[in-house]
């Protein structure tokens, strides 16, 4: 578990009164503190800058406070860029890092007039054939193969997977697009996912400075930025440790001070796209139990499911889990605690040590501020709760409300079907 909630059990419970179970709730304050300190341990850089990655928690109130952070935002879908636009995020502090792009998608991020991330070689002729021309930036996504060894098992073989240009097409792509008369260029690279050894960081870094020499010495080509994509992890688990920014950021700089400056490339600027540590710790799922079982094993249901956070169910993904009010008694149980999807994967803890709960105890889902209410979905009827926001001020403030029958069924033609027969 890598924060404390912020609430109290009289604090919940009143909060509970104005928003009923289930709700992600988000914490404001701090979630700009972590932005702070991340932005502090990069300062050390030239110029630097987070896109935060809006898959991870695509809401327009929260785009709105990491902007006024500092950050930009990392799109790949046309929705993605509208929120990023909505947000008052703009232009350049928009990466559009996006695969098997259709042609409306590119028009838009160009009319937006933000970074466009090319996912393949063969996008080059594509995006020219899209928008009549090239834009004047353009980046890549490196696929560095079997280069990169020791990715963790969620993103898995670089070779194995499906992103980026080799090596080889990554030098060609440059020369093309100089010949082209591209004027400003990017790299990109993402090979981990949840990672949270910051050599790792250092590593992947090393790799993309000693690629942007390489491009620089054969094609002539200077790449103002590089983008380290996101898969900065978090620490689900109690047993792990948060990543140290400072320790990331001051290796990543040893490498700088070691490859980019002999090679010319200073002032080099440094991008993230991180989803998961700039929300994941500072949101929850707060859930209500609302009955128990005693079969083969001890099973509470809370009034939530898998629909609303799907990582457990479909990663084995551990989330800790606490129960508002009992913090600190003791684990004298063991429950799977689950929701209420017809699929026996909705488990939001498995075989897990709990406190004794009680019907109506507020169950609280940590570290769920990231690809938790993002991934949900409506499989089995199920409708998707609501988000709310902790301001700094104490107050809070309902940012997203849960889905109604009507929301579900806006897609169906039910005039329609009186009639048919
Ligand atoms: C998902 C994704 C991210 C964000 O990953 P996190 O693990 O949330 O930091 C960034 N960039 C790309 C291209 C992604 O697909």
């Amino acid at each position: 578990m890598s924060s404390n909630f912020p609430l109290n059990k009289s604090q919940l419970d009143n909060l509970i009164k104005d928003f009923p179970t289930p709700f992600y709730l988000y914490d404001e304050k701090a979630i700009r503190e972590n932005m702070q300190k991340f932005t502090k341990a990069f300062s050390i850089f030239p110029v630097f800058r987070e896109h935060f990655a809006v898959k991870a928690c695509p809401n327009p109130y929260l785009l709105k406070i990491l902007a006024d952070e500092g950050c930009g935002a990392d799109c790949s879908s046309m929705p993605e860029l509208i929120l990023s636009e909505m947000a008052g995020i703009k232009g350049k502090h928009v990466i559009f890092t996006s695969n098997e792009t259709p042609a409306s998608e590119y028009e838009l991020a160009y009319k937006q007039g933000n970074i466009i991330n090319l996912d393949d070689i063969t996008h080059i002729e594509f995006l020219k054939k899209t928008l009549g021309k090239l834009p004047e930036t353009i980046c890549f996504r490196y696929n560095p193969g079997n280069e990169k060894t020791g990715c963790n098992s969620i993103i898995g073989k670089p070779e194995e997977a499906k992103y980026g240009l080799t090596r080889a097409q990554i030098i060609e792509a440059y020369k093309i697009c100089k010949d082209e008369g591209v004027q400003h260029f990017g790299l990109h690279t993402m090979v981990a996912s949840n990672e949270l050894n910051p050599d790792f960081f250092v590593d992947t870094a090393k790799l993309v400075f000693e690629l942007a020499a390489e491009v620089k010495e054969k094609t002539g080509v200077r790449i103002e930025f590089v983008d380290l994509g996101g898969g900065l992890g978090i620490p689900y688990k109690p047993e792990q440790k948060a990543v140290d920014y400072d320790v990331v950021a001051q290796g990543i700089r040893k490498e700088y001070d070691r490859v980019v400056v002999p090679s010319g490339l200073d002032p080099l600027e440094i991008y993230w796209e991180c989803g998961r540590p700039i929300t994941g710790p500072y949101g929850w799922l707060i859930t209500t139990a609302i009955h128990q079982k005693h079969i083969y094993r001890e099973y509470i249901a809370v009034d939530s499911c898998m629909a609303d956070l799907m990582r457990p169910g479909m990663y084995g993904s551990y989330h800790e889990v606490t129960v508002s009010g009992k913090e600190d008694a003791p684990k004298t149980e063991v429950y799977d605690v689950v929701g209420s999807l017809c699929e026996n994967c909705d488990k939001f803890a498995v075989q897990r040590p709990l406190p004794k709960i009680d019907m109506g105890d507020h169950v609280i889902i940590h570290d769920a501020g990231a690809h938790g209410r993002a991934m949900g979905f409506n499989y089995n009827g199920k409708l998707r709760c609501g988000e709310v926001l902790m301001r700094p001020d104490g107050t809070f403030k309902e940012i997203r409300r849960r889905e109604t029958i009507d929301d579900l069924f806006a897609t169906l033609n039910l005039e329609g079907v009186k009639d048919f027969h």
